[in-house]
Protein backbone atom coordinates (compact mmCIF):
# COMPACT_ATOMS: atom_id res chain seq x y z
CA UNK A 1 0.00 0.00 0.00
CA UNK A 2 1.22 3.40 -0.90
CA UNK A 3 -0.74 7.12 -0.38
CA UNK A 4 -0.79 9.62 -2.90
CA UNK A 5 1.48 12.23 -1.95
CA UNK A 6 -0.76 14.87 -3.93
CA UNK A 7 -4.47 13.96 -3.18
CA UNK A 8 -3.83 11.55 0.31
CA UNK A 9 -5.57 8.63 -1.28
CA UNK A 10 -4.26 5.22 -0.04
CA UNK A 11 -3.55 3.03 -3.19
CA UNK A 12 -2.07 -0.08 -4.12
CA UNK A 13 0.10 1.26 -5.98
CA UNK A 14 2.24 5.05 -6.57
CA UNK A 15 4.03 6.57 -9.30
CA UNK A 16 6.72 9.19 -9.28
CA UNK A 17 5.39 12.08 -11.03
CA UNK A 18 7.24 15.87 -11.41
CA UNK A 19 5.12 17.92 -11.15
CA UNK A 20 6.40 21.62 -11.38
CA UNK A 21 9.66 20.69 -10.39
CA UNK A 22 8.94 18.47 -7.46
CA UNK A 23 9.38 14.67 -7.91
CA UNK A 24 6.05 13.20 -6.13
CA UNK A 25 4.65 9.77 -5.17
CA UNK A 26 0.90 9.59 -6.84
CA UNK A 27 -2.03 7.73 -7.36
CA UNK A 28 -2.83 6.69 -11.34
CA UNK A 29 -5.41 9.65 -10.96
CA UNK A 30 -2.91 12.06 -9.90
CA UNK A 31 -0.19 11.06 -11.71
CA UNK A 32 -2.07 12.36 -15.32
CA UNK A 33 -1.27 15.75 -13.58
CA UNK A 34 2.05 14.87 -13.96
CA UNK A 35 4.89 14.30 -16.02
CA UNK A 36 6.02 10.50 -15.97
CA UNK A 37 9.58 10.48 -14.11
CA UNK A 38 12.39 8.06 -15.59
CA UNK A 39 13.51 5.76 -13.06
CA UNK A 40 16.15 4.50 -15.30
CA UNK A 41 19.16 5.25 -13.29
CA UNK A 42 22.17 7.14 -15.32
CA UNK A 43 25.07 5.03 -15.12
CA UNK A 44 27.14 6.97 -12.74
CA UNK A 45 30.29 5.24 -14.64
CA UNK A 46 29.19 7.06 -17.90
CA UNK A 47 28.57 10.67 -15.96
CA UNK A 48 31.68 10.19 -14.23
CA UNK A 49 33.74 8.57 -16.82
CA UNK A 50 36.52 11.12 -18.27
CA UNK A 51 36.72 11.70 -21.87
CA UNK A 52 40.04 10.41 -22.59
CA UNK A 53 42.55 12.70 -23.66
CA UNK A 54 44.29 12.08 -26.86
CA UNK A 55 47.74 13.80 -26.52
CA UNK A 56 48.08 15.41 -29.95
CA UNK A 57 51.57 16.37 -31.19
CA UNK A 58 51.71 20.10 -31.86
CA UNK A 59 52.16 20.76 -35.62
CA UNK A 60 55.78 22.04 -35.29
CA UNK A 61 56.33 24.95 -37.63
CA UNK A 62 59.60 24.48 -37.89
CA UNK A 63 61.41 21.37 -37.77
CA UNK A 64 65.04 22.39 -35.51
CA UNK A 65 67.62 21.79 -37.85
CA UNK A 66 70.07 18.93 -37.12
CA UNK A 67 72.80 20.25 -39.24
CA UNK A 68 75.43 22.91 -38.98
CA UNK A 69 77.24 24.23 -42.19
CA UNK A 70 80.74 22.51 -43.00
CA UNK A 71 84.10 24.37 -42.34
CA UNK A 72 84.90 23.72 -45.64
CA UNK A 73 81.81 25.17 -47.83
CA UNK A 74 83.85 27.89 -49.42
CA UNK A 75 86.35 25.27 -50.98
CA UNK A 76 83.01 22.89 -51.70
CA UNK A 77 81.29 25.56 -53.60
CA UNK A 78 84.19 27.03 -55.54
CA UNK A 79 84.97 23.18 -56.31
CA UNK A 80 81.78 22.65 -57.73
CA UNK A 81 80.89 25.94 -59.28
CA UNK A 82 84.16 25.12 -61.19
CA UNK A 83 83.27 21.94 -62.02
CA UNK A 84 80.28 22.58 -63.31
CA UNK A 85 81.78 24.96 -65.58
CA UNK A 86 80.02 28.16 -63.93
CA UNK A 87 81.50 32.13 -63.28
CA UNK A 88 80.65 33.05 -59.97
CA UNK A 89 77.79 35.17 -61.22
CA UNK A 90 76.25 32.42 -63.08
CA UNK A 91 76.07 30.72 -59.77
CA UNK A 92 74.97 34.20 -58.59
CA UNK A 93 71.95 34.13 -61.02
CA UNK A 94 71.03 30.19 -60.53
CA UNK A 95 70.39 30.57 -56.88
CA UNK A 96 68.92 34.66 -57.16
CA UNK A 97 71.71 36.39 -55.22
CA UNK A 98 74.45 38.60 -55.65
CA UNK A 99 77.40 37.64 -57.31
CA UNK A 100 78.80 39.43 -54.03
CA UNK A 101 77.53 36.48 -52.00
CA UNK A 102 78.70 34.07 -53.59
CA UNK A 103 81.96 35.74 -53.96
CA UNK A 104 81.90 36.65 -50.05
CA UNK A 105 80.78 32.68 -49.66
CA UNK A 106 83.57 31.44 -51.38
CA UNK A 107 86.22 33.82 -49.52
CA UNK A 108 84.68 32.52 -46.37
CA UNK A 109 84.18 36.09 -45.21
CA UNK A 110 80.15 35.06 -45.01
CA UNK A 111 78.29 32.33 -44.06
CA UNK A 112 75.25 31.55 -45.87
CA UNK A 113 71.55 31.33 -44.06
CA UNK A 114 69.87 28.17 -44.54
CA UNK A 115 68.02 29.60 -47.47
CA UNK A 116 71.15 30.35 -49.37
CA UNK A 117 73.29 26.86 -48.37
CA UNK A 118 70.01 25.18 -49.74
CA UNK A 119 69.93 26.65 -52.61
CA UNK A 120 73.93 25.88 -53.42
CA UNK A 121 73.22 22.48 -52.48
CA UNK A 122 70.83 22.19 -54.94
CA UNK A 123 72.09 24.09 -57.77
CA UNK A 124 75.85 22.69 -57.35
CA UNK A 125 74.22 19.05 -56.11
CA UNK A 126 76.65 18.90 -52.92
CA UNK A 127 76.00 18.87 -49.31
CA UNK A 128 77.08 22.02 -47.20
CA UNK A 129 75.85 20.73 -44.12
CA UNK A 130 76.84 17.88 -41.45
CA UNK A 131 74.43 16.29 -39.05
CA UNK A 132 75.55 17.53 -35.52
ZN1 LIG B 1 -3.88 11.11 -5.94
Amino acid sequence: MATCEICGKTVDKTKKVKIEGVILEACNQCATYGEPVEEKEIPTSAAVRTRRVFSQKKPETKIKEEYVLVDDYPARVIKARQQMGLEQKDLAKMINEKQSVISKIESGSFQPDDAIIKKLEKALKISLRDRI
